[in-house]
């Protein structure tokens, strides 16, 4: 295998000359590319060792004309290669790709060789081809493309995880010798589908944890031992959140489950007050071959909540800076000015408040500030008791918080009051979500978890205020769940989507995972999007669409009680799926 590893070495400038022959003018545009998919026994990835085998890079070849083989497979793990193409002239029988002159990623139709570097990394006993963003494309993460099952000296076989496929470059209606990595899912679902990082990497506060109902090591009460920091957890942590990947870190500590770190995946396997403990627990993992890292983490007995505006003491005045009225559009141009602005009611008449301050000077400012952009604001002085309370028209009950260690799962129906949400075919959206949630909340509690929802009956509530909701009550997750639509000239749109925007990823798959599995939706993917219960959140947070009131096949199922419920008890089983 040596020699040949030399062979081909000395070939590349032969390749490379071969492959300027049919490579374009670089005047050509990207947008102007197609692609024809090549038929998958004609093509094949390898890693190629390079420097005695200390990194690894991906090679290309194609079966171009059949008058001779270019490679030969050896079966076993991992599969190796033997590239014969190196005993004969190749031009017009193979083709070979060796950089990125010869291949690239493309994703949805769109060209990103500018954006993406496909390299192989060594992973332990596998080699993954990943395509890395280039330096300049920050918010991108990486994506895994596929990988081998083992390492070899030689050369070793990539496949190809699923949704991605090879195919040529095709410009004018002629096919090129460049080759796309390609993947016809948009890049949105391709990042969302991928075990890559979100594209938000922002870093964010470390979120009250969640933590299984009885499993996990909870601190010990009592004295801190010596050397420990007595307002720190140590928390041991393995990075990543496959399923293959929790269910080895369980392996060596039943009760470990997924949560989010600083908004990075990871696998907890446990929490301690004593350092050592924690010390002793990342060198069992470590024996079983896993990276556990210990984070310190402040003691999550009191959480701090955002919230909007200030905590009053009882007692005190505050002002209050409303506008009257209660339309969209009021409320969006609100909005623009100050964001976090929501519908209340003052003294029994509907207002926007936007803000809300023990300082009067502060009020004062906002005033203006709306005044100059044409809006009639105004100041209430009012005894402040709690922080901005979402007042809906009747009193609301507040959810008790979550103590420390304690699983709380914030259902949120979509919509509600004058905010039907989507209609058509004679639902109405925010009645299908309330009668779900329900039934979610109803069985998630007779499997032993504590819910709570952001609205139990028909009432309006803002955004803002589900989000504070939620805050307030220190949830562990937030459920937010919709209907979806689309013109009722659109009949055959149907489907189940989940949405998150970071931390909510792995929750997001197993909930559509979980309801794929048990109804007969169809799948439109798990998706990344700005939700604003989403972004504002700081717990993992995700929205699921549970189909189409404008799809025949949904509208169908949602007139079925039986149906809704049974599309609640798969979400219920994907919570819980994330829970454990
Ligand atoms: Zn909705």
């Amino acid at each position: 295998m040596k020699s040949l590893l030399r062979k081909i070495t000395t070939l590349s400038a032969v390749a490379a000359a071969f492959g300027a022959t049919i490579t374009l003018p670089s005047v050509a545009s990207a947008a102007q590319f197609g692609q024809q998919p090549i038929a998958g026994e004609r093509v094949v990835a390898l890693a190629e060792p390079v420097s005695n085998g200390r990194f690894y890079k991906l090679l290309i070849i194609e079966q171009i004309s059949s008058v001779r083989r270019c490679w030969e497979e050896q079966a076993g793990n991992p599969v190796t290669i033997n590239p014969l193409l190196l005993t004969f002239d190749f031009t017009g029988i193979c083709g070979r790709s060796s950089d990125s002159n010869g291949y690239s990623i493309r994703i949805g139709g769109e060209d990103l060789g500018s954006r993406y570097r496909v390299q192989v990394e060594k992973r332990g006993d596998t080699l993954v081809l990943v395509a890395s963003p280039s330096p300049l494309q920050r918010g991108l993460p990486k994506l895994e493309l596929g990988r081998s099952t083992g390492i070899a000296d030689g050369f070793v076989k990539l496949e190809l995880d699923a949704g991605w496929t090879m195919a040529r470059r095709v410009y004018n209606g002629q096919t090129l010798g460049h080759i796309y990595l390609t993947n016809n899912q948009s890049l949105d679902a391709v990042i969302a589908a991928s075990g890559a990082a979100p594209v938000s990497q922002a870093p964010q506060p470390v979120s009250p944890l969640p933590r299984p109902p009885s499993s996990t090591p909870l601190p010990r009460p009592g004295i801190p031992a010596p050397g420990n920091n007595a307002n720190v957890d140590y928390q041991v942590i393995v990075p990543g959140g496959s399923n293959i990947l929790r269910s080895r870190v369980n392996s060596v500590e039943p009760g470990a489950f997924r949560t989010t770190v600083n908004g990075q995946s990871v696998i907890q396997a446990g929490r301690f007050r004593e350092q050592s403990r924690a010390n002793e627990l990342r060198q069992r993992l470590a024996q079983a071959g896993l990276a556990a890292q210990i984070v310190e983490t402040a003691q999550a007995s009191s959480p701090t909540p955002t919230t909007p505006t200030p905590t009053t003491p009882s007692g005190n005045v505050v002002y209050q800076v409303i506008v009257p009225g209660s339309s969209n559009i009021l409320r969006s141009r609100v909005n623009a000015i100050e964001s976090g602005a929501f519908r209340t009611t003052v003294n029994g008449q509907a207002v926007i408040q936007a803000g809300r301050f023990q300082e009067q000077p502060r009020a004062d400012q906002l005033q203006r500030r709306l005044r100059s952009a044409g809006l009639d604001a105004r100041i209430v002085q009012t005894t402040g008791t709690v922080a901005s309370p979402p007042t809906s028209p009747t009193p609301r009950t507040p959810t008790p918080a979550a103590r420390q260690g304690e699983v709380l799962i914030m259902i949120d129906p979509g919509h509600g009051g004058r905010d039907p949400g989507a209609v058509g075919n004679g639902l109405q959206e925010k009645e299908i979500n309330l009668f779900i949630s329900r039934r979610l909340q109803s069985t998630l509690e007779q499997r032993g978890y504590r819910v709570a929802l952001t609205r139990n009956r028909d009432a309006e509530v803002d955004l803002q205020p589900r989000v504070d909701i939620a805050e307030r009550a220190n949830a562990t997750i937030f459920v937010s769940i919709h209907a979806n639509a689309i013109s009722l000239s659109r009949p055959e749109v149907n489907g189940l989507e989940t949405y998150y925007f970071s931390s909510g990823r792995n929750l997001a798959r197993a909930i559509h995972s979980s309801v794929l599995r048990s109804t007969d939706l169809r799948d439109r993917g798990v998706r990344q999007a700005r939700f604003y219960v989403l972004r504002n959140t700081s717990m993992p947070a995700v929205l699921v669409e549970t189909g189409f009131i404008t799809g025949r096949e949904d509208s169908n199922r949602f007139r079925s009680n039986a149906a809704r419920e049974q599309i609640a008890d798969a979400i219920a089983q994907g919570i819980i799926d994330y829970l454990r």
